[in-house]
């Protein structure tokens, strides 16, 4: 386990950082565990202060942050601002609402007086990944220390700098140091950690092999955890669609962070009529956007962010190619090994191929054709995730009925699936459980303790 900085465009090594020892790491969460006691003591009020300086330090400091990203992970920079002008608004939000969220709830039972009071559960251990190495983060940390919990972050080795920055960004804006750590340990430590009882919960955003990992092992210790998977978001376009605008929207949807998104569109399933059109216009959208080094601001989208990454998603492609997928746009990787990845859009995609089934995290879109609204959802549900979703249709009626019938955590009509702060973020089935942002994020972490008064 390395924690080090790799340019992906340019393949240069930056920085490299050890690991903790084991009485470091003792040390560390020691001081957690006694900042627990202290920080959830703290009001809302002084609390909110914290948080609203981090915002203004987020903002002041979104052009050092995203070259960060642009250096460690191959964001363009004008995303990396916007990624940092979200955490902000998070953390302003947060500031804002989180004692109305955590207010005690009256209920009426046989006692003179009932109510839920929500009480910070203590140290929270985040692991959290490389794609958006700000917003993972901050998404966790501003509801938890503004519910009074304690943050531990295990980030993903190839953003060492971003975990560092953020980390230091938080202590700047008076975050108590021992009330949120950076630690750079080993998978071995992460499952150390989660078996102490000083650790409280855990929360995981990565993929469905890391999730599985991080949850088998809380769960060995009855730890909550809350986990965001991967997705495999269908983007449905019915015939009556506003086609342009879809199909304009699609391209965005898929190419956002190089098409490294948990909620990135992947599956556009396109009544038949329309499908020929769309498939055009996706395909022109796609080949417009430019390739360069992140740093350059005339980037539209830069390099995935390690080698192995963009193999694994060539392999997907041609093994789904060998079984029948059509390319309708040949974009992919130069040479084996590199990580820049055109864009790429595939059609006759098949139960039976990888593309069908899998994942696919880098910009490759998947066009399958439906003969009705019936069958857009039969192939929607299709798919063992269930994070976002899309629907296009002028007839926003029946799109509210179809979205009933859909099995993913969000969906989004006539418009891109985002995470905002204001509507619950997670997914079912192999996408995870729990939610982050809205009220209910910042409930995760927090005991509902019942209180009955005779
Ligand atoms: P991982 O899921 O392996 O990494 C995410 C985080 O989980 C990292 O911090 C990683 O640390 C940690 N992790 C992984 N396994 C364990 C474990 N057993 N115990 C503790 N921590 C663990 O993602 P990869 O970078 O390998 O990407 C692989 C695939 O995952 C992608 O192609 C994509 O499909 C999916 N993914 C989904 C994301 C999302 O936003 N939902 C984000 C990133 C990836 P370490 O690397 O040190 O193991």
């Amino acid at each position: 386990m390395v924690y080090e900085s790799i340019n992906p465009y340019t393949g240069r090594r930056l920085r490299r950082f050890a690991t903790l020892g084991p009485a470091q790491l003792e040390r560390r969460l020691a001081r957690a565990h006694r900042a627990a006691a202290q920080w959830r003591a703290t009001s809302f009020a002084e609390r909110a202060a914290v948080l609203h300086r981090t915002a203004e330090l987020l903002r002041a400091r979104q052009d050092e942050l995203a070259r960060l990203m642009a250096l460690e992970m191959g964001k363009p920079l004008r995303d990396g601002r916007a990624e940092a002008q979200k955490c902000a608004s998070c953390c302003d939000y947060y500031a804002a609402h989180a004692e109305g969220f955590l207010a005690d709830e009256e209920v009426t039972t046989d006692g003179t007086r009932s109510y839920l009071s929500y009480a910070p559960l203590g140290v929270v251990l985040a692991i959290m990944p490389w794609n958006f190495p700000l917003w993972q983060v901050v998404r966790f940390a501003a509801p938890a220390l503004m519910a009074g919990n304690v943050g531990l972050l295990k980030h993903a080795p190839n953003v060492p700098q971003c975990a560092l920055a953020l980390e230091k960004l938080l202590h700047d804006a008076g975050v108590p140091p021992t009330a949120f750590q950076n630690l750079f340990i080993t998978n071995e430590q992460v499952a150390g950690l989660l078996a102490d009882d000083r650790v409280r919960a855990a929360t995981l955003t990565g993929s469905e092999r890391a999730g599985a990992a991080v949850a088998a092992a809380a769960g060995q210790h009855i730890k909550k955890t809350v986990l965001e998977l991967g997705g495999s978001d269908p983007f449905i376009v019915l015939a009556d669609a506003d086609l342009a605008l879809a199909a304009r929207t699609a391209a965005q949807a898929r190419l956002i962070n190089a098409g490294q998104s948990c909620i990135a569109a992947k599956r556009f399933i396109v009544e038949k009529p329309v499908v020929r059109e769309f498939t055009r216009l996706l395909v022109s959208h796609l080949r417009q956007l430019r390739y360069g080094d992140p740093l350059a601001d005339t980037t539209d989208y830069g390099p995935l962010a390690r080698p192995d990454l963009a193999n694994q998603l060539a392999t997907q492609v041609a093994d789904s190619v060998a079984l029948g997928a059509k390319v309708e746009l040949a974009g992919g990787q130069p040479h084996p090994g590199s990580t820049r990845f055109d864009p790429l859009v595939l059609s006759h995609v098949k139960p039976g191929q990888r593309a069908y089934a899998e994942e696919l995290f880098g910009p490759v879109a998947l066009v399958l054709t439906a003969r009705d609204a019936a069958d857009a959802v039969r192939l929607a549900n299709d798919s063992r995730f269930g994070l976002g979703a899309a629907i296009w249709t002028q007839d926003v009626a029946q799109a509210e009925r179809l979205a009933r019938q859909l099995e993913n955590g969000a969906v989004f009509i006539n418009g891109l699936v985002k995470s905002m702060n204001e509507l619950p973020f997670g997914g079912v089935k192999k996408s995870g459980y729990g939610r982050e942002l809205s009220y209910q994020g910042i409930r995760e972490f927090t005991n509902h303790k019942a209180v009955w008064i005779k």
